[in-house]
């Protein structure tokens, strides 16, 4: 493939196009430097994933692939354990709904708009460096002076660099065909909490398909395999078509997991960046994404450093709030349940953070809320 080997060094290589590789391709093209995107797959390609974009993704992208948004979601409904529901309607949507294989292929087309060139179909086996960062891929060596590791959970990136995963969950996933009955979900999303510790499940809906899902810890698949068709009968979709049935890991960093080596500096799931919580990603990949290709084309030692430093100012405190909520939750499910979906003060806060209004680690700061952590001792 000549595209990736006709030119000797790239300033930047970019390994993955989900939503963190495709955003730092375009950000590193927009100031100028060269940049080579590519990804194994061949796109547009699938990923697991609700597709639930919170209002910090939604800064974090370009206007124009805002078109890729197939519902707006006014309305949250709870249940814990399969009980009875509570829901909460708000006058304006709060959450946007978008198909994966659509929105990372608008946000990759927007980085090859910006100037990086973009190559699917490519597979990076190894890293080394030297005078500089040589990457072995499927199509032969390509040279960079900086490479973005944005190649998602557990991938070689993030290998090379050292992440390491502070917890690691198992989530199935359907996409089901809306039966025309339950049209009138295309504005809800619907959780619930499992029986699990730290489970829960969720409907979100799409133009056409409700993508219905279940996440827990890693290391009890029959059990994440009865939850997903206890809450599929429990929406009254058994029997209903399914489009497609996949599963995929998702894991966050450890408080010390490093986030670059030499001249490869790792984003989004690569580097681990997910709330271990709600195991929202997409905000974490678009925003390290974007920042990582700004210091790419920065190119110094000092841009990289700045890197890191911002991802730990920015985004590690809402993973360390993530997982002390992970803790409450895990230990207090009615608690959790009580509090969100049954009072109002609990209902604002999660409207607000799906609305990018507040993040979990602001939440966590208020004196009322220090004071009830020290109540569950989380
Ligand atoms: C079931 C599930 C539901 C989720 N729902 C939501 C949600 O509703 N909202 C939300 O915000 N987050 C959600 N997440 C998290 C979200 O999906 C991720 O955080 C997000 O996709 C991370 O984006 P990324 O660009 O870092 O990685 P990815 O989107 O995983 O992209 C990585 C890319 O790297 C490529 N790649 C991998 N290895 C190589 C290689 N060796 N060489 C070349 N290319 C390679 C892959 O093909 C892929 O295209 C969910 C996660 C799961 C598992």
């Amino acid at each position: 493939m000549s595209a990736v080997t006709d030119q000797s060094v790239w300033d930047v290589v970019v390994v993955g196009a989900g939503p963190a590789g495709s955003s730092a391709a375009r950000v590193a093209a927009e100031r100028g430097s060269t940049v080579l995107l590519v990804d194994r797959a061949r796109f547009p390609r699938y990923k697991t994933c609700g597709g639930g974009l919170i209002g910090l993704s939604i800064d974090y992208v370009p206007a124009s692939i805002l078109a890729t948004v197939e519902q707006r979601v006014d309305t949250v409904r709870f249940t814990l354990r399969g009980g009875s529901a509570t829901s909460h309607t708000e006058s304006q949507s709060f959450l946007s709904m978008v198909q994966r294989e659509r929105f990372d292929d608008a946000l990759a087309s927007a980085a090859v708009a910006a100037g990086a060139t973009f190559v699917d179909g490519v597979q990076v086996k190894s890293l080394r460096e030297d005078e500089f960062v040589v990457l072995d891929t499927s199509h032969g060596e390509i040279s960079a002076r900086t490479v973005i590791g944005a190649d998602g959970t557990n991938g070689r990136c993030g290998r090379y660099v050292g992440v390491t995963p502070g917890g690691v969950d198992l989530a199935l996933e359907l996409e089901i065909t809306t039966p025309t009955a339950l049209r009138r979900w295309n504005d809800e999303v619907f959780f619930d909490w499992g029986e699990d510790a730290g489970s829960y499940a969720w409907m979100f809906p799409k133009d056409d398909i409700l993508t219905v899902g279940v996440i827990q810890a890693k290391g009890s698949p029959d059990a994440t395999r009865r939850y997903l068709d206890r809450w599929v009968g429990q929406l009254g979709l058994a029997g209903a078509t399914v489009e497609r049935s996949s599963g995929h890991l998702a894991q966050w960093r450890t408080d010390d997991s490093p986030l670059r080596r030499g001249r490869v500096i790792v984003t989004g799931d690569a580097a681990a960046l997910l709330d271990p919580w709600t195991r929202e990603g997409i905000s974490f990949a678009l925003r390290s994404g974007t920042w990582a290709g700004e210091a790419a084309a920065g190119g110094g030692e000092e841009a990289l450093d700045g890197y890191v430093d911002r991802v730990l100012a920015d985004l590690a405190p809402d993973i360390r709030a993530g997982s002390r909520l992970l803790r409450v939750f895990e230990r207090h499910p009615r608690l959790v349940h009580l509090v969100i979906a049954n009072s109002a003060v609990g209902s604002r806060l999660f409207i607000a953070v799906c609305r990018g209004e507040k993040t979990l680690a602001s939440i966590i700061r208020n004196r009322f809320a220090r004071f009830a952590l020290r109540l569950v001792r989380a």
